[in-house]
């Protein structure tokens, strides 16, 4: 990028103006990536100044049978494979409540889309979970694929399944089954039914409802950096109208080899993928904070990027990480990262004050919980012993 058009992006920035597609566009094709996240940076501290907020969730898939067969899913299997699993609600309530000494205030629900489970399993689901737990606990369940899915199976509008699920104590959808909304790339890489139209008409339901939903969006496939700036617009426009969303997801799309249980190889863009490198990574973040210019948080979900980019990524444009996350199946598949199945509150700590800010526990709501001590001044002078 030549110097006439990093001042004139940067003027932009620095007065608050809107980033256009082209804008967006001319950012990714840049490789200064000290500068880029020097422009985010600006942005999330304008934003949220010093603060990384995180917050005390267990994610819970209670079942990966699903019909659809995304080209880049590692997680679904179909009934009767060796691994398939369905929960019983019992089995469901018994593992959350298994949590509960880890002080959590989040239970994260994503699930296949089960060719035979009944509908009324999944409102009984959530207000058996709801009962079982502290009433600080939210729940936040289900992808706006999964809401189309279950208008499908039980014959209601989205409109009378949120009523439902909301009356059964959920509190916020998931913002997965995004990908990536241009068709171009999305019939390459999703079999199931729901798009852009579903998608965004359920979240638009969920927001006219009063609930605050989070986006993701799954990127380092298949996609070009001009199908990452038009999903972005696409989320941009719509909170325009609605307002509805409380934070924004790149989540990396994991290039896997096998599945270390059966040996099967299920995701089917292997042959045609790598996958986003640390660098792209940050950039990715660095873009996405530019461009969204109305949506308050931007999140690095650590399970899909590692620590030590999820560390980088709070110096690109993110303020927030999730999470203490325990069993987190979908990702956890397709990973050949070695990063831990779970952290702590207190290593979570150290990593936010390892990037040099704040940590902040919030609520599902992003409500504050509790706030930290800033970076440790003793620890950063002091040359710190190798980890092994
Ligand atoms: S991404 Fe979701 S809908 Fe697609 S195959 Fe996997 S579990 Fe099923």
């Amino acid at each position: 990028m030549d110097t006439g058009l990093k001042r004139e992006l940067e003027a932009k920035v620095f007065a608050g103006e809107r980033l256009s597609r082209e804008d967006g566009i001319a950012l990714y094709a840049c490789d200064d990536l000290a500068w880029l996240g020097g422009l985010a940076h600006h942005v999330r501290t304008k934003k949220n100044g010093d603060v990384v907020h995180f917050n005390v969730n267990r994610h819970l898939n209670m079942t990966n049978v699903c019909t659809a067969s995304c080209a880049y899913c590692s997680f679904q299997r179909k009934p009767g494979e060796k691994d398939a699993y369905t929960m019983r609600i019992e089995d469901a309530v018994r593992l959350a409540k298994s949590m509960e000494a880890e002080q959590l205030t989040e239970l994260h629900i994503v699930n296949g889309l089960h060719p035979t489970l009944p509908w009324r399993y999944y409102p009984r689901s959530i207000r058996a979970l709801k009962e079982a737990l502290p009433s600080t606990v939210a729940v936040k369940a289900f992808t706006a694929t999964e809401i189309h899915w279950f208008e499908r199976i039980s014959g209601l509008s989205a409109d009378e399944v949120l009523d439902e699920l909301i009356d059964a104590g959920l509190e916020s959808l998931t913002g997965g089954g995004a990908e990536i909304f241009d068709w171009e790339v999305r019939q390459h890489i999703v079999d199931h039914a729901t798009h852009w139209e579903d998608w965004s008409r359920i979240h638009r339901l969920a927001h006219s409802k009063g609930l605050k939903t989070p986006c993701t969006m799954l990127y380092g496939h298949i996609e070009e950096p001009k199908h990452r700036v038009d999903h972005v617009l696409r989320l941009r426009e719509l909170q325009d109208e609605t307002g509805g969303f409380h934070v924004f997801i790149p989540l990396r799309y994991q290039h896997d080899f096998h599945d270390s249980r059966d040996g099967k190889i299920r995701n089917k863009l292997m042959a045609r993928t790598t996958m986003a490198t640390g660098a792209e990574a940050l950039k990715t973040f660095a873009v996405s904070r530019l461009l969204f210019d109305n949506v308050q948080h931007v999140k690095v979900f650590w399970v899909m990027h590692g620590l030590q980019t999820a560390e980088l990524a709070l110096n690109h444009g993110a303020d927030d990480i999730d999470g203490s996350v325990v069993e987190y199946k979908i990702t956890h598949d397709a990973d050949e990262f070695g990063t831990p199945d779970k952290m702590t509150r207190e290593s979570l700590l150290d990593l936010i004050r390892n990037a040099g800010f704040r940590p902040v526990e919030r609520n599902t709501r992003y409500e504050i919980i509790r706030e930290f001590e800033g970076p440790d001044q003793a620890r950063r002078e002091t040359p710190q012993p190798m980890r092994v």
